[in-house]
This record gives C-alpha cells, structure tokens and sequence, in this order.
C-alpha cells in the first residue's frame, strides 16, 4: 500500500492535461488551482490504481474522482444512439438520495462537452423513468445500493462492463447497513476494475472493506477526519433552550446573515423549529427524513435560489449537500455525535470561503460539548450572550402567538419519544445519530408505537411513511420483520463483523 498524506501544494488544472472537452467544463466551472485531495487523487486515478481516500466534505472529491474517470473513459466516447454502444462503465455508490443526486449532477457538468452518458438512480422515486433512462445506455451510473439492486433484479442495469466502481462515504454506507448490498453489488462486477473509495475515517470496518476489494490501494489523506475546517468562525453560546430563537434571530440580525444551515437533533424537532421561525417572519424551509423526495429536493432547491433563508435540518438529511456560499450553521441542539458536529460546521466556509458556526450550548449539554472538544482537539470557550433590546424577545412572541412555548415543549416532547423507546441518555444519542437515517425504503421494519404528535403531522407527507432505522438492539427483531417489495437480493442484515470474516 503507497501513501500519499503530505498536502501538496496547489497545482492549476491546466498542468494535469485534462482532455479538451474536460478542461473547458473545468474552467466553465471556474475551478483554477486544485484542490489538495485533487492534486493528489486525480494523477494516482489517471495512472489507473485504486485509490482508499480520506477526505472532509467539500474538499472537492467529486472532481478528484470524476474528472480521472471520464478521462479514461473517453476512449470509449461515441454518439451512436445504440444503447449497446453506452454501456455502465463507471459505477459510483453513495448512501443518501440527495449525495446521490448531487454528486451526479456535478458529473453531468463535467461530461458536458463529452458524448459520455450519465445517470442517477435512487429510492422513493418512480422506478420507470429511471429505467428508461437506464436502457437508453449509460456510461456512468450514479446509485444509491438498494436502489440499484432493485434495477439488478428487473435487468434494467447491466454491470458486467463495469471498468470503475466508486464507494463514496463508504463509512456511512456501512453505518447506514448496507454491507450485505455492497457486497452484492460488487459480486456482480468484473474482477478486473479500478476501485475507489471514499471515507470520512478509515475504521477498522472500512479498512476491511478495503482490503477485501482493493487492490494495492494508495491511501490519500489530506485532513483528518476530526479536522474543522480552519476558515470557519465558530463560537459557543450558553444560551437557555427557551432563548435559543431569540439568540437565533439576534446573530442574523447583527451579522446582517442572508442564508443559514440551522441544525437539530430531531425530525419533530426540525418540522416545528420550521414553523416557528416562519411564524416569526424568517422564510424557513425543513428538511429531515420525514419528508418525501419530492419535497426534499424542492426544499432544498429553494434555498439553493435563494428563495428561503433558513434551511432547518436534521443531520441525515444534511449530510454531504453542497450548497455554496452558506455564510452561517447554526448548532440550535448541540450534536449527539461530535462527528456530527464536523459534519454540519463543513456546510459553511466550503472551498476556501470563510464561515460562521455557532452552537448555542444549554446547561445540559456539557457532556456533548466536552465530546466535541476531544474531537477537534480544542478548548471550546462558551461564551455569553446578551440581548439587545430592539430585537423583538421571540420568547414572548411564542406565547402570543400560540399561547404556550411552541419550542421548549417541542424539545420535551422529542426527549419523552426517546425515553420511552429507550430509557438512557446513551440510548437518546443513538436514536438521534441512526434511528433517523435515510433507510432503503423497500424494507419495512417494524415501526415503533407513535410519539405525540402534533397536529402539524396528520397531514403525512408520503402515503406510505418511510420506515425508520431500528435501533441496534432492535436490529434482530426488525430483521425478522423486514419484508423486501421489490428484491430478492437483499440479504438480512448481518453484523459487520461476521461478514468480513465470511468475505
Ligand atoms: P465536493 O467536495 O466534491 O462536494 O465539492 C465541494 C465544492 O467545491 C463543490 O461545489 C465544487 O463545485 C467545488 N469545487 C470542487 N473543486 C474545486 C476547485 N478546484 N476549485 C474551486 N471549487 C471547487
């Protein structure tokens, strides 16, 4: 194995010889240096080895993949109509429906001026236009695994031409449970095939993973896992939960913020957080799990336009989106995972623009906070906060309005929904970092008995919900419950562990 974990420094596009119609979609793009994971990945894919890649989010990977890809594959390139002429050579598999739909949309600008076909595939939509899509040929197929099992299974996908198969934040795939599907998925490829993978860390599980389907891999690491980005402003605010808007609607005022990411620990959480802040004149969008596709990616289109000002997500459904230019993440709940924390603070200050990050910190999250502190490997100062006088108190604004205290209760209420399901803190911290992933939505786990729910919830936004992720020591039971809909690839879900010892 060869590492490659000095930084390079900078190299411009122009000195890798990127294929004409390639180095024109770069430069439209703007790009003019490259980014170090760039610098160092793209010369390593062109040479044809597998490549194991450490790399924080929005460092650029999907270029530092793609570009190398399409490279090679345009000996390939031909405008015949034929679909045998087109088929899958480059397969790139990502855990989430958004990462899915964004990572392809950005290879679609980079084979631009190419004859080279792409497309994305991904649950909780309409399979038929995505077969279709699938049958006209496809040279780079972009695909969420149970989804592309399920067009396996119906042969609307074909991949034994498959030359290159991406694993992007591999780390999430195998948090997420899709091992047994990757595993799959790749015992339906050629042996002979250039392997990347892409992760946030390298776990035991995925150097596992790596060892089992990488050949000789050079290992390019060009920050830590843990490492926040260094233009990122990012302040600790002790601030009580009944006071959290307030403080919220205090920063973007004095800071004059147009756009922010405000983050929270639940869906629940999430929809009312929304609301209230409409309520008190932000134009405010959710996104969290519980919304179906459709919605989601309207949600986020509309703060990609600049129609909404806050995006107010859970860390599922945030994870991994691009979106340029956020001036600011708001931490309104401090993460139950201090991963999480990295994660979300990536939204902002991405490919070198600066950012603000601000977690308002309440009396019971010291025990989070020290979590973080580990992680990043600083002393986090709390800070006061004081509150002017002409901005409104949002405190009492929620009375008027609602004549109760719209987000304090709607925290107590997350809390209860935990504790009945689990009855510990460790457990709540679990819930909040798994229970509410994206799930294959073919599976149909057993759902827990319902929470409370407010009457903003009778109106479902799906027919069919989307079942949510048992928790660990539920995995079993679900397991037996799981019935798959469409495909009879899918395996029950082993542990990890055993599987590699099987691989
Ligand atoms: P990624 O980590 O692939 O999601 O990319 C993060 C963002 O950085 C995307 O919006 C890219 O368009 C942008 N980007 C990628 N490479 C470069 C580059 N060399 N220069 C400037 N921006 C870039």
């Amino acid at each position: 194995m060869t590492d490659l974990t000095s930084d390079t420094l900078p190299m411009a596009f122009a000195q890798l010889q990127l294929a004409a119609p390639l180095a024109r979609a770069v430069a439209e793009m703007g790009y003019e240096s490259m980014t170090p994971i760039q610098a160092q990945a793209i010369p390593v894919v062109l040479q044809g080895r597998d490549v194991m890649g450490a790399a924080q989010t929005g460092t650029g990977k999907t270029a530092a993949f793609s570009l190398p890809l399409l490279q090679r594959m345009l000996k390939h390139e031909n405008s015949s109509t034929s679909p045998a002429r087109h088929p899958v050579r480059a397969l790139v598999l990502l855990p989430t429906r958004e990462l899915a739909d964004q990572v392809a949309q950005q290879i679609k600008l980079y084979a631009k001026y190419t004859n080279l076909r792409s497309a994305v595939v991904f649950g909780g939509m309409d399979m038929k236009p995505q077969t279709l899509e699938l049958k006209k040929g496809v040279e780079v197929l972009v695909a969420t695994p149970g989804r592309l099992l399920d067009h396996i299974e119906a042969k609307n996908a074909v991949l034994n031409q498959v030359e290159y198969v991406v694993l992007d934040e591999a780390d999430r795939m195998l948090d997420i449970g899709f091992l047994p599907d990757l595993q799959r998925i790749l015992s339906y490829l050629p042996k002979q095939r250039i392997t990347l993978l892409f992760s946030a860390t390298f776990s035991p599980e995925i150097k596992r993973l790596a060892s089992s389907y990488l050949q000789d891999p050079v290992t390019i690491e060009v920050a830590r896992s843990n490492a926040t980005a260094s233009t990122v402003e990012q302040h600790f605010y002790s601030v009580g939960d009944d006071d959290k808007r307030h403080a919220l609607h205090q920063i973007l005022k004095q800071r004059d913020m147009k756009q922010a990411f405000v983050f929270v620990n639940s869906k629940l959480g999430c929809a009312r957080l929304a609301r209230s802040l409409e309520r008190e004149g932000l134009k405010t969008t959710a996104l969290h799990g519980d919304k179906s596709q459709d919605e989601r990616l309207k949600a986020l289109d509309s703060f990609k336009k600049g129609e909404v000002d806050l995006l107010v997500c859970t860390d599922v459904a945030a994870r991994g989106l691009d979106i340029k230019d956020v001036p600011a993440v708001f931490n309104f709940d401090v993460p139950f995972n201090a991963e999480d924390y990295v994660h979300r603070i990536g939204r902002t200050g991405r490919a070198g623009a600066s950012g603000l990050a601000v977690t308002f910190v309440s009396k019971s999250d010291a025990r989070l906070v020290g979590d973080i502190e580990k992680l990043i490997k600083s002393k986090i100062e709390l800070e006061a906060i004081e509150f002017d006088e002409d901005v409104p108190d949002i405190r009492k604004q929620g009375r008027i309005n609602d004549g109760r205290r719209m987000y304090a209760e709607g925290a107590q209420d997350d809390s209860r929904q935990v504790r009945h399901r689990s009855g510990a803190m460790h457990d709540v911290a679990h819930e909040g970092q798994y229970a509410r992933q994206e799930r294959p939505p073919r599976r149909n786990y057993s759902r827990p008995a319902p929470a409370p729910r407010d009457p903003f919830f009778d109106k479902p936004y799906e027919p069919a919900p989307a079942p949510e992720t048992p928790p660990s020591w539920e995995a079993a039971t679900a397991v037996r419950h799981g019935a798959r809909s469409i495909s009879a690839n899918i395996k029950p879900k082993r542990r990890v562990a055993a599987l590699f010892k099987s691989a």
